[in-house]
């Protein structure tokens, strides 16, 4: 394949002029160092969208876009990256030079393409010892007791994981792979001893397979009783990232394209009884909350999600992202209210289940709606402190709507539970937010809740306020934010942080020239990061204080690890690290002020 060479990419993207170019979809103005304009992305009254015109990036602070000119062009043309670059080219009156694929790029592939066999041929080994073994019996037997069919069962390639230490290990060699090649695309594992063995071991087994039905990674459910975790997942590899992948979308989203909606539920025996019952575009997230990647993935298929899993334990600070995601993408996210302590699975194998269902899926209300109402149920409206507590909880899921007809709804309907003026309401959701983006937030105050705002900075969690803080301070001062990114372990970072500071890693000098064209996260996150690197002041103090509050959370983690596997030892050991830790971090906080 012809590909535009590195050389003429480079003339184009010197050529751009990125204000000039996002001008023609939105007016821009001049503040400070950067322009400002509403978003071209999302709808919104108050600008929240910077564009960099030296570094050449955009970012959107309400509904969290970014990129470079290219990825611009895409975006607004809906054009593949090499269309977008002929595009600018022939504007910018650069002549394109093509060369031959870069042979490492074809070694890579490759190398993809035979993880992909290895993982398709484990697939179909847990299959067949399903189906075929002795020791799978109990397991048929609990699948079939859940009211699921053979049909279904085979349809999902459901599985099970031989008791063995090291069934998957000898097959994956005997067919000629590496133990590297294993334990890469995480089905084996390293013991303390150093040997290696299977990661699933007496689990039933569901393969997690992209859009496309490759398997990329496998979720397995204990079968036993003394097995720890109930349910155990492929660990994050290159293939595999769980928060981006929705369970069962190869066999969706046909479903979901016909009914131009998708029903989002918790667990793998969910969709597979929802299929089951011919609700066939039901997906799974495997975790309580939706992820904005998950509601992204989702985006350009559907303008409908409903969200039949439990939205009252789902934390808000994750479901208030899903929807601005969605709000930027023109989708609506819908709650389908399940009754207390029943779940899709059971409901649908019952009598009528499947009607029942439907109903709650046809009548699903409002994302935002539902929590609103969530929190007012909870409230005793005749304690003023209570309906003080309920107006703070409120103004962020209210300002997450931007200025919207449903969002003047929403707050009439507040102000009348609440017994208030509407002014005042909507004054509190003004007045609660915070003047700049989160990395110039002292990050000792952050006490979890998240803050009324419609920039996407503050309703980041405080972890990654944090992370997103030092990262743009690497970028400011390369010099400390090598050493910073030297320190930072997967243990202190979001899966996105990982990348990013993998990313920073791999481009010290100039991280935004040569943006991932084929990863838009964190190309989006990346030009998040030198916008906010130009504006906000950095600092070798502030630096240190962000890490050491990193470290605090991953020590954090580690106790809490600790004291699920009962070992009492380390969990002394990790706590005393922790107090000496936090004197530390309470003297930086007097040094950084
Ligand atoms: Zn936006």
């Amino acid at each position: 394949m012809a590909l535009i060479s590195d050389e003429s990419l480079e003339r184009v993207k010197q050529a751009v002029d990125i204000v000039e170019v996002i001008s023609a979809h939105t007016d821009l103005r001049r503040q400070g160092a950067r322009w400002v304009g509403l978003c071209p992305f999302h709808e919104e009254r108050t600008p929240s969208f910077s564009v960099d015109a030296q570094e050449k990036l955009y970012h959107c602070f309400g509904c969290g876009v970014g990129g470079d000119t290219i990825k611009f062009v895409e975006e607004k043309e809906g054009l593949g990256f090499a269309e977008a670059v002929e595009l600018l080219a022939d504007r910018y009156g650069v002549e394109l030079e093509r060369e031959q694929e870069d042979p490492r790029a074809e070694a890579r592939r490759q190398q993809r393409r035979r993880l992909g066999e290895l993982l398709d041929r484990t697939a179909a080994f847990y299959t067949s010892y399903l189906w075929d073994s002795e020791e799978a019996g109990k397991a048929r037997e609990y699948l079939g007791g859940r009211g699921l069919g053979e049909e279904v069962l085979r349809a999902f390639g459901v599985g099970y994981a031989p008791s063995a230490w090291d069934q998957v290990l000898l097959r994956g060699q005997r067919a000629g792979f590496k133990v590297d090649e294993l334990r890469s695309v995480g089905l084996v594992q390293r013991g303390r001893g150093g040997g290696e063995y299977d990661r699933f071991r007496s689990r039933i087994i569901f393969p997690i397979r992209d859009r496309r039905g490759r398997a990329l990674g496998f979720g397995g459910r204990a079968m036993r009783s003394d097995q720890g975790a109930k349910y155990v997942n492929t660990a994050e590899t290159d293939f595999f990232h769980k928060s981006h992948l929705l369970y069962g979308i190869d066999l969706a989203k046909e479903a979901i394209a016909k009914a131009g909606r998708a029903v989002v539920v918790e667990g793998y025996t969910d969709v597979l009884a929802l299929h089951q019952a011919e609700v066939r575009e039901a997906v799974g997230v495997m975790g309580t909350a939706i992820t904005e990647e998950q509601v992204a993935a989702l985006s350009g298929m559907v303008d409908e999600v409903v969200l039949a899993l439990d939205a009252d334990a789902a934390g808000q600070e994750a479901m208030l992202r899903a929807q601005r995601v969605a709000a930027g993408r023109q989708m609506q996210l819908r709650v389908a209210a399940m009754p207390a302590g029943e779940d899709p699975a059971e409901m649908v194998v019952a009598e009528g289940g499947a009607e029942r269902f439907r109903a709650l899926v046809e009548g699903a209300v409002d994302l935002t709606a539902f929590q609103v109402g969530l929190v007012l149920e909870r409230t005793d409206t005749s304690s003023p402190a209570e309906r003080d507590r309920a107006l703070t909880e409120l103004a962020p899921i209210l300002a997450g709507l931007g200025e919207t007809a449903s969002r003047d709804d929403l707050v009439r309907q507040v102000a009348e539970r609440l017994d208030l003026e509407p002014a005042l309401v909507m004054g509190r959701l003004t007045a609660a937010r915070p003047l700049s983006g989160g990395a110039s937030e002292s990050p000792g105050r952050g006490n979890g809740a998240p803050r009324a705002s419609q920039r996407r900075g503050a309703e980041l969690t405080s972890r990654e306020r944090r992370e997103r803080a030092l990262l743009a301070m690497c970028v400011a001062l390369p010099a400390e934010g090598g050493e910073y990114l030297t320190r930072l372990t997967d243990a202190h970072l979001s899966p996105t942080g990982v990348r990013a500071a993998a990313w920073l890693r791999e481009h010290p000098e100039d991280p935004a020239s040569n943006l991932p064209h084929d990863d838009d996260e964190l190309a989006g996150l990346i030009a998040e990061l030198v916008i906010l690197a130009h504006d906000e002041p950095a600092s070798a103090e502030a630096m240190e204080l962000n890490y050491l509050l990193l470290e605090q959370r991953r020590l954090e983690a580690e106790i809490a690890a600790a004291g699920e596997r009962d070992d009492y030892e380390s969990r002394a050991t990790l706590s005393r690290e922790r107090a000496a830790l936090v004197e530390r971090i309470a003297r930086a906080e007097r040094v950084g002020g």
